[in-house]
């Protein structure tokens, strides 16, 4: 006889079906640093079909957090037709454009993590200027290129209080690797000494908050 799956493990599964770039070791590594963080509102920035979403918010439930997660859901430039992560899937007919959001909310349904996820659709240029809330936890994982990796640092890590937990997706310190706008912001952050580095998994970094400010 099987053993029941937990509701854990099936966030997981359902995670790991969903649409995404987030290889399983680093999420794991990802669940480890929100583990890490303090309870209160966490915010991830990228949310595309859920991925990450479902593996924070299964974490957000165990220690009694709230998840908030921000996306256009129109795509990135690499999501776009013509480009290298293009997928034709997600392209509304109606807007002859990509939408997200449909596939995000099955993916949260599916995984049972609706009630612990508040959803923000909005450009994070738009959201950073209302946002005030105090963050225990921020994952980056947003549009990769300088301007807006840059932005999204700027507008929402000072909102991360010391102690906290700042998360860094796709960050590839050799330029053969990948993209080096996630890892300026990186070096940004530790070398104002608002951050210091906790963790490297894969393309993740963990850092945690000092009580310098956010330059
Ligand atoms: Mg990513």
């Amino acid at each position: 006889m099987s053993s029941p799956v937990s509701s854990v493990d099936h966030a997981l599964a359902v995670a790991d079906a969903a649409k995404g770039f987030l290889p399983a070791d680093e999420a794991e590594a990802l669940r480890a640093a929100a583990r890490s963080a303090p309870a209160g509102v966490w915010l991830e920035i990228g949310t595309y079909c859920g991925k990450s979403t479902v593996h924070l918010g299964t974490v957000a439930r165990e220690v009694g957090a709230r998840l908030v997660t921000v996306d256009h859901h129109r795509g990135s430039e690499e999501n776009q037709p013509g480009w290298e992560w293009h997928d034709a899937s997600l392209v509304d007919p109606h807007a002859g454009r990509i939408d997200t959001l449909p596939f995000l909310r099955r993916t949260l349904l599916d995984a049972g993590v609706e009630d612990v996820v508040d959803v923000v659709v909005g450009t994070t240029q738009s959201v950073a200027r209302w946002w005030a809330t105090p963050l225990s936890f921020l994952f980056l994982d947003g549009n990769h290129t300088e301007d807006v990796a840059q932005h999204d640092y700027a507008g929402f890590a000072r909102h991360v209080v010391p102690g906290g937990v700042l998360a860094v997706h796709d960050v590839f310190p050799d330029p053969r690797d990948g993209g080096q706008p996630p890892w300026h912001v990186v070096q940004r952050a530790v070398s104002s000494g608002a951050f210091v580095e906790v963790s490297v998994h894969g393309s993740l970094r963990v850092l945690r908050r000092t009580d310098r400010p956010v330059t």
